[in-house]
């Protein structure tokens, strides 16, 4: 079995110590590949390559022009290995291949075409400031050295979405994949060194907590971005403290979706297991808190079950599976744990709540679960479960079911299932979360910015906001007296 290793400034190296790790296949439990556990020295190192080389000629003075045309032929090389991308994200870690081929690999291409575009169109400009004979303007300053520090959920699209924008805006990286899928992103990397990106402008660090604990201490680290659990999303900002480090964070989200009385039930039942279900739940903006207008919740529980119950369960590269395993055995082990406080807090299982047997009994999977009876104090109803587990409650006017969606810390997204053209406009302006989706499952685009309210984060990925993410006002004052 190949060990990936590490890449620092121009050199794949193995850990300074010689550390290992692996990483497992979650549809069989095997272990599918291992990896160089980064120490601390090799995180100094690789600071140091990246430190180097925002500052080395070749990177501070490359046109915009050309910075753009490397990031689009980072997008090629990602299309060119679309294939092998999406069987490296199914076999690490276990989503769908439609999800793998269809969603992660293009959207990941499509991220890094999007700040191509903006590579060119890094603009400042001119204040018209009141003190005589003063010509003074803006330009936008990168940041430095940027750690960009991801989950296992969906790897490769995630580190596209920091990445590119850092890139675009002149910075240089360090990449700290999760442990438990960091194959997609050592991939990326290699593909960066191919497309032609300059010694130590892109660096890999793989490993666990630790590695990502030495990179936010880190004082050559100039910025954090995080995509992870709200706790250590906590945790860097106390450390980051120190140094006043900037961080930009990417969090958990509990999303409410409302169905209001008009709603088309099917459509609604369709949206919401897709919304709910995706990746298996492993998504930040998954659907999971259901509130249901009183006078059709039976009829929705209803559908809502059976079509949960007929979804084809299996491992990622079988192509008719739509809920693939979950990432790993302790992870399987906690979704579990909710699932059995959601019945002892007194929850009602409507269908699911069990590991799968047979011949999936191997590996991580785990049924597809509607709870109903729900109420908002439950366990279920309050944390963020990141499976699949749907929790339904009825609810009997619309400022009621506003109150209770906002009614949590997290606010990444929410949705809202409606007839009404009022509704439908006026609803999302009540309801604290950084997306509101309208009769529609969740759909993440390059140029939609994506980030929480609350407990969800701070800042924004995507669209031109990540621009800001990555630089820094800074002013010159001309006398021209
Ligand atoms: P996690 O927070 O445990 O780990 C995320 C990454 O941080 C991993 O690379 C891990 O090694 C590293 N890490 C762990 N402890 C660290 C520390 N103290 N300092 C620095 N780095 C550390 O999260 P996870 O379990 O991998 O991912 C699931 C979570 O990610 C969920 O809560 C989910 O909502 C969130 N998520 C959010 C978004 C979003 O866009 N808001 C997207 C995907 C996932």
């Amino acid at each position: 079995m190949q060990t990936a290793r590490l890449l620092i400034g121009d050199e794949w190296v193995d850990s300074s110590n010689g550390s290992t790790s692996g990483t497992v296949n979650p549809a069989n439990g095997e272990e599918i590949a291992a990896f160089a556990e980064a120490t601390s020295t090799d995180v100094d190192a690789a600071v140091a390559a990246a430190r180097t080389a925002f500052e080395s000629v070749d990177w501070r003075s490359m046109t915009p022009d050309a910075r753009g045309r490397l990031l689009w032929r980072i997008a090629d090389l990602i299309e060119e290995n679309a294939r092998e991308l999406a069987a490296l994200e199914t076999l690490d870690q276990g989503q769908p291949t439609f999800v793998s081929s269809n969603i992660s690999v293009p959207l990941a291409a499509q991220v890094f075409r999007y700040y191509a575009g903006y590579a060119t169109k890094i603009e400042g400009k001119v204040s018209p400031v009141s003190i005589p004979d003063q010509f003074t303007y803006q330009r936008r300053a990168p940041l430095g050295v940027c750690g960009l520090i991801t989950p296992w959920n969906f790897p490769l699209p995630i580190v596209a979405w920091k990445l590119a924008p850092a890139l675009a805006t002149g910075n240089t990286a360090v990449l700290k994949p999760a442990e438990q899928t960091p194959l997609s992103t050592v991939r990326l990397a290699e593909i960066c060194r191919a497309a032609g990106v300059p010694s130590g402008v892109v660096n890999l660090l793989t490993g666990g907590p630790d590695v990502g604990k030495a990179l936010v201490a880190h004082r050559g680290v100039d910025k954090i971005s995080f995509t992870g659990s709200t706790a250590v999303g906590q945790e860097i900002v106390r450390v980051s403290a120190d140094d006043l480090k900037r961080v930009g964070l990417e969090l958990g989200g509990k999303a409410p979706s409302i169905v209001c009385d008009d709603a088309d039930i099917d459509a609604a039942v369709q949206g919401n297991l897709q919304g709910g279900l995706f990746n298996t739940g492993q998504a930040c903006g998954a659907f999971t808190r259901f509130f249901v207008h009183r006078s059709r919740v039976d009829e929705f529980v209803g559908k809502l079950g059976t079509a949960a119950d007929a979804l084809p369960i299996g491992p990622g590269q079988d192509p008719g599976t739509v809920v693939g395993p979950l990432v790993s055995a302790e992870h399987l082990e906690r979704v579990a744990g909710y699932v059995r406080s959601g019945v002892e807090e007194g929850a009602q299982l409507v269908t699911g709540g069990e590991r799968v047997g047979g011949s999936l009994a191997g590996g991580y999977f785990f049924r597809p679960t509607v709870f109903t009876e729900v109420t908002d104090e439950m366990t279920i109803a309050r944390v963020e479960i990141f499976g699949p587990v749907l929790s339904v409650m009825p609810f009997d006017d619309l400022d009621e079911a506003v109150a209770r969606a906002n009614g949590t810390d997290y606010g990444l997204v929410a949705v809202l299932w409606t007839k009404d053209v009022v509704v439908a406009h006026s609803l999302p302006q009540r309801i604290e979360a950084g997306t509101v989706f309208v009769n529609q499952i969740p759909l993440i685009d390059p140029g939609a910015p994506w980030g929480g309210f609350g407990l969800s984060g701070w800042g924004r990925e995507l669209g031109s906001y990540s621009l800001d993410e990555y630089t820094e006002p800074q002013s010159v004052f001309i006398n021209l007296g």
